[in-house]
């Protein structure tokens, strides 16, 4: 398969080569790097994308959540080209831009007071900063195989704690394992902060239990610490996030992706008490700065993304749908290697020695990983004209027609067929 790939796809080889000689390993993503190397994809529309060599696509990494609302969407290009043509980019002062956007974000996620920020990982990054300030301490306590973004990453497959002292985080060896939670968050001292997702994205899809959060959650109350939950990516999944539909009620929440309308993003908010130490009015309060925190673009086509697109509505049927494909491809994946987990629209697909379908940790899965049938999953959908990412991640875009996602259980049909043995 591997052979066919490099057969196929000259031209992304080409430009790997070129590349790698102004890029470490010719990239700038590394979640992005594929042995022996990535395809360069050249357009997107709608749900589909075509590579260098004229490939097309479904696209179903769906820029890891991101790109939810797909490549075109007439209302976000809309949006863009009006905010262009009658704000212009950023105006170096707050605008109206912002704070409607602000107004629709407290309100859909429940939160007293938002601010804006760049990407997934400054809202948690300033998230943390708050909840240290607030609390005057410094200690977070983190899960095994989270991830919390490019600084932030505590898991196998996404360590990155470099950028930050890793002293200051206190990782439990087990996500979703309350007891153990509940002892390591009850013997650290100075606690700032839980941080937490209620969907282990990166760390594969593995969902988290109501009663596991909602005890990670009671515990960090107890040290009067900041329970942040990172809903970077479960935003998507109900109309109010994960916090909402299962009732978590955080005292901080991060956002990202999608709500950018496909354009960088990330905030940070929660409950007053806590967001106080941001307003500038009150003596000793934490600045928060970034040049583009509230740029036109973003702030008015998140808006638009989340306000006349992905409305509740819309979220609610998405990801039931959603659901129902997952459950045609844990079908079709029965009594096989191949596994499939996530909620809603987030899907991770695993391969394991045992086939394994019950994974409530990363350490559910470890040392029993068959990356090789990954690989080779990864090549065989290419070549069915299916764009997933490598590492075990699909993230729907909202447009895809029925029939491609019929196909690509066909092609995982398919697939099992031509390899009986996993
Ligand atoms: N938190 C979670 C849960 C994420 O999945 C990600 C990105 N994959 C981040 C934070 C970081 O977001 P960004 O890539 O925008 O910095």
């Amino acid at each position: 398969a591997e052979a066919r790939f490099i057969a196929n796809n000259p031209l992304s080889k080409a430009q790997h080569d070129l590349a790698i000689g102004t890029l470490p390993g010719g990239n700038t993503r590394t979640l992005l790097h594929t042995s022996p190397f990535p395809l360069a994809m050249k357009q997107g529309k709608d749900s589909y994308v075509w590579d260098v060599d004229n490939h097309k696509y479904v696209d179903l990494v769906g820029e890891l959540t991101a790109g939810l609302l797909g490549h075109s969407h007439p209302a976000i290009h809309a949006t863009i080209q009006h905010t262009l043509t009658t704000t212009g980019l950023s105006l170096g002062a707050t605008t109206a831009h912002e704070h409607a956007y602000a107004a629709l974000l407290c309100a859909r996620f429940h939160l007293d007071r938002v601010r804006m920020a760049n990407s997934g990982t400054e809202a948690n990054l300033h998230a943390l900063a708050g909840a240290r300030h607030h609390t005057g301490r410094r200690k977070v306590v983190v899960f095994s195989g989270g991830y919390h973004g490019a600084v932030l990453g505590f898991g196998e497959g996404t360590p990155g704690v470099n950028a930050v002292d890793r002293e200051d985080f206190v990782v439990v060896p087990r996500y979703n394992d309350l007891g153990l939670a509940r002892r390591v968050i009850g013997g650290v001292e100075g606690l700032a902060a839980v941080l937490v997702e209620a969907v282990q994205g990166a760390g594969g899809c593995i969902v988290g239990g109501r009663e596991f959060l909602v005890g990670v959650r009671e515990a960090a109350r107890e040290k009067g610490a900041v329970f942040i939950l990172d809903e970077v990516m479960t935003s998507r999944l109900a109309p109010g996030g994960l916090a909402g539909e299962m009732g978590l009620e955080p005292d901080m929440v991060t956002l990202g992706k999608y709500l950018g309308g496909g354009l960088a993003f990330g905030a940070f908010g929660g409950r007053e008490e806590v967001m106080r130490v941001y307003d500038p009015r009150v003596p000793g309060s934490l600045p928060h700065s970034g040049t583009f925190n509230n740029n036109t673009l973003v702030m008015s086509v998140g808006k638009t993304a989340l306000g006349e697109v992905y409305t509740p509505e819309v979220c609610v049927e998405f990801n039931e749908k959603a659901d129902g494909f997952r459950e045609r491809l844990k079908g079709v994946a029965k009594g096989s290697r191949l596994s499939f987990t996530g909620k809603g629209s987030l899907i991770g697909f695993h391969f394991t020695e045992d086939g394994t379908e019950n994974i409530t940790c990363g350490e559910d899965v470890k040392g029993k990983t068959r990356q090789d049938l990954k690989d080779l999953f990864w090549f065989e959908m290419l070549e069915a004209g299916f764009w997933v990412t490598r590492r075990g991640l699909i993230a729907l875009i909202l447009g895809t027609p029925e029939e491609d996602l019929d196909q690509f259980v066909e092609a995982v049909k398919a697939f099992l067929g031509r390899h009986k043995a996993i």
